[in-house]
């Protein structure tokens, strides 16, 4: 598996390595009567209580905490592989639900805790079924990983761009108010109608905006997006409805 830091092989490797090494070691010391110096160094300092194994065995501790460094070292690295593949989805290559709901608690935590603003988009491609039946199936997952490779271009840094669920999309948006994120909205509509993708028709998004107030929890935040982005789907399609405009128009 690519970038996978794990390989038993090199682990045996590694250890047939130390083995020869420190066979090697001991092997010179002999030639060397490095143990009778040692055993006579030792005798001539009777204060120092040392066993006559003492260099095999400083090179022997060595080459094992270099062995377990390095073991730690690959641990670590696989944690990493480990927790980003829990938390993406693989058709896509963005944040899977999982990864995004923890986002969320972070977010709407932070976010009330700071005073600072907070917005989600949420996004679902329009008659996706119809370009499913008919242009098949592949040309529709090539479809979702191009409006994927849109919205990760679309997201600041700070975004986190999910894969929420089949052909709906989440984009969580730290330190941005409702009129940022109905701006970003549109101009994410506006790419993707202008975009060419695998199918010959072209696709359109609905957006469903809602910024977090004082009182949200991310479930009561997702809700309000949803809400809007049904308005978006009653209204016909093809734009941007966020929870203040539907509260107003409601
Ligand atoms: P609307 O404008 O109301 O959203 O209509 P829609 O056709 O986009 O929505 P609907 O919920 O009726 O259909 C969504 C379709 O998306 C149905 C499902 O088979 C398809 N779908 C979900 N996940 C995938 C996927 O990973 N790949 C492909 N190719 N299709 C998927
Ligand atoms: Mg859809
Ligand atoms: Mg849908």
């Amino acid at each position: 598996m690519k970038n996978w830091p794990f390989s038993p092989r090199r682990i045996r490797r590694e250890l047939a390595l130390i083995a020869a090494l420190n066979l090697l070691c001991y092997l010179l010391f002999s030639h060397w009567q490095l143990f009778e110096h040692l055993d006579d160094w030792l005798h001539s300092h009777p204060a120092k209580q040392i066993g006559d194994v003492l260099l095999i065995g400083l090179t022997m501790t060595a080459s094992m905490s270099l062995f377990a460094f390095r073991r730690l070292r690959e641990s670590h690295a696989l944690l990493k592989v480990l927790r980003r593949q829990a938390e993406s989805d693989e058709a896509t290559g963005l944040s899977n639900r999982r990864h995004a709901n923890r986002t969320l608690q972070q977010e709407t935590e932070r976010s009330q805790r700071s005073e600072r603003p907070f917005s989600v988009l949420l996004i679902d491609i329009d008659h996706f079924k119809t370009i499913n039946d008919s242009y098949g199936h592949p040309i529709g997952d090539q479809v979702l990983r191009g409006f994927a490779k849109l919205l990760r271009q679309s997201a600041r840094q700070l975004d986190t761009a999910v894969r929420w669920g089949g052909e709906e999309f989440l984009l969580i948006c730290p330190e941005t108010g409702q009129e940022g994120a109905l701006q970003l909205a549109n101009r994410l509509a506006e790419r993707v109608r202008g975009h060419a993708f695998a199918c010959e028709r072209p696709v359109t998004i609905s957006v469903g905006v809602a910024a977090l107030r004082r009182d949200d929890t991310p479930e009561s935040l997702i809700q309000r997006a949803d809400a809007c982005l049904y308005q978006a789907k009653q209204a016909g399609r093809d734009r941007c409805v966020s929870a203040a405009k539907a509260e107003n128009e409601g």
